[in-house]
């Protein structure tokens, strides 16, 4: 009898029309901006706008923009609400509604649209925004104990990217109640991260252009725009701490625990295994939905990381050969009816990524192999030289964050400074050798995997360069 993740997403959307919002639909994963490897943000695509550079259509604005973030692919499994591929909820105002409408609909939301009960929500405002502080207290009634007053680090946002528009912002939490992991319970607020509080609402009031210095400007116009991570709130309103077991992933675990025969929620290490598969299926069916290939370069490289990520952690859970493909069925099954792209390209979905499982696979077991012993001959210094990193790059096909994954599990470090330097070396002797930056054997196999599928309406060679080329 909870709303379910696809009530929500409207409910979200037909609020804020009805506060004269227009609706528009997810822009793509791959942002129009030269800056950017990928849309992060509900923000980002209205960036020109922000900066005074376009003139809005509307002035109000709504969506539920798909986003991918990377900085956060080691704290998926580990945390129990960061994904590398969400949806982020959003309402935008370019020069029109500022602070009090912003803050005053996003509490009326959460309060009286999904009934979460107001005891539970705390508050933060940047250090010196008093407007934004009294309006929470005078106008919402939020005790003023519950409104802390934090730094540049958690209430500034932006710029996405190297320059652009930011400014302070107010974010708003939900208490978990979860003590467990907190070292000091009874003086837990937002500020500990020892997971009890869920970010699930940031609102940013962005007035400032940043230059590459860092250096502030006002921007002509003052505006709104707010991000509220979709997967948090459907767990908070489904009464569940953790987004993998809200209805977003039920099938889709459902499916990983088939075909591993495991269980989820009873062993730490294979749930850590079955989210990294669950959240990691996701992205890979959005990116390549997107045109994206696996490749060792740019967008491609992610892609690529992320298969291999999910094969590493199958192979945790025994896996010997690829296994992906009822999952990402899973998945598109799952978000196909919102996102209908899934359904378009789902044969692509499904052969690029068992391509790539099956060449992982070959060499996976071997670099585990070589690594552990490798391990055995380290001093007490625990640092893994960056050569062995590369060699396991190289050889094996191990991206840097597998490595890191498996060592981290036994406190050692890697040389990343060493690894990066023979990265270079390694991209420069291929440009030299080839004219081009690309030195990779396999965008000519899914060269070929397209044109079989015969996909007439894909995108296309021309695109398939020019996405693989943008870092
Ligand atoms: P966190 O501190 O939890 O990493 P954030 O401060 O980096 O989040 P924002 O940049 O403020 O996140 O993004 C707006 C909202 O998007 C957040 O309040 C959160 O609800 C959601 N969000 C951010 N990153 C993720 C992620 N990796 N997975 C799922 N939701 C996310
Ligand atoms: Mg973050
Ligand atoms: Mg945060
Ligand atoms: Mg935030």
């Amino acid at each position: 009898n909870y709303l379910n993740s696809d009530e929500i997403r409207e409910k979200f959307l037909s609020f804020f029309e009805s506060k004269g919002h227009k609706r528009l639909p997810s822009a793509s994963l791959i942002p129009n901006d030269p800056q950017l490897l990928f849309t992060v943000a509900g923000m980002v695509p209205f960036k020109p706008i922000f900066w005074g550079k376009v003139e809005p259509t509307y002035t109000r604005v709504t969506t539920c923009q798909k986003c991918i973030r990377t900085n956060d692919i080691e704290n998926v499994g580990r945390t129990p609400r960061h994904h590398t591929f969400f949806e982020m909820l959003g309402n935008f105002s370019f020069g029109d509604y500022f602070k009090e409408e912003a803050i005053e609909w996003a509490w009326e939301f959460l309060t009286k649209e999904l009934n979460m009960n107001s005891e539970k929500l705390w508050v933060s405002v940047y250090e010196t925004d008093d407007d934004a502080f009294n309006i929470w207290k005078n106008k919402i009634n939020i005790p003023e104990n519950k409104i802390l007053r934090f730094g540049k680090d958690d209430n500034w946002w932006g710029p996405a990217g190297p320059t652009g528009p930011c400014g302070p912002c107010s974010e708003i939490y939900y208490d978990t109640g979860h003590v467990e992991n907190c070292p000091d319970p009874d003086n837990c607020t937002p500020a500990c991260d020892c997971g009890r509080f869920v970010e699930i609402w940031n609102i940013v009031f962005t007035e400032f252009y940043a230059d590459e210095e860092g250096n502030l400007s006002p921007l002509p116009r003052k505006n709104i725009d707010t991000g509220a991570g979709f997967e948090r709130i459907c767990a908070v309103v489904q009464g569940k701490y953790d987004n993998f077991k809200s209805d977003l992933f039920k099938e889709i675990i459902e499916e990983i625990e088939k075909t591993f025969n495991v269980k989820f929620g009873q062993d730490k290490e294979t749930d850590v295994s079955i989210k990294v598969i669950a959240d990691h299926a996701r992205a890979i069916s959005f990116l390549i939905s997107e045109g994206i290939l696996p490749s060792n370069e740019g967008r491609g490289y992610v892609l690529r990381r992320l298969i291999r990520r999910a094969v590493r952690h199958g192979a945790l859970l025994n896996a010997e050969g690829p296994f992906m493909r009822n999952i990402l069925e899973a998945v598109i099954e799952k978000m196909g009816k919102t996102y209908p792209e899934l359904i378009e390209k789902q044969e692509l979905i499904k052969k690029i990524t068992y391509i790539e499982e099956e060449k992982f696979f070959e060499t996976l077991e071997k670099g585990v192999e070589r690594l552990n012993k490798i391990i055995e001959t380290l001093d007490n210094t625990k640092v893994l030289p960056g050569s062995i990193a590369f060699e396991l790059y190289d050889t094996y096909g191990f991206p840097l964050d597998i490595t890191k994954e498996i060592l981290e599990e036994k406190g050692i470090m890697v040389d990343e400074d060493e690894f990066n330097q023979l990265m270079d070396t390694q991209r420069e002797m291929a440009r030299y050798a080839s004219g081009s930056v690309e030195y990779d054997k396999t965008k000519s196999i899914y060269k070929e995997v397209i044109k079989r599928i015969n996909q007439t309406e894909f995108i296309g060679y021309e695109m398939l360069e020019s996405v693989q080329e943008v870092k």
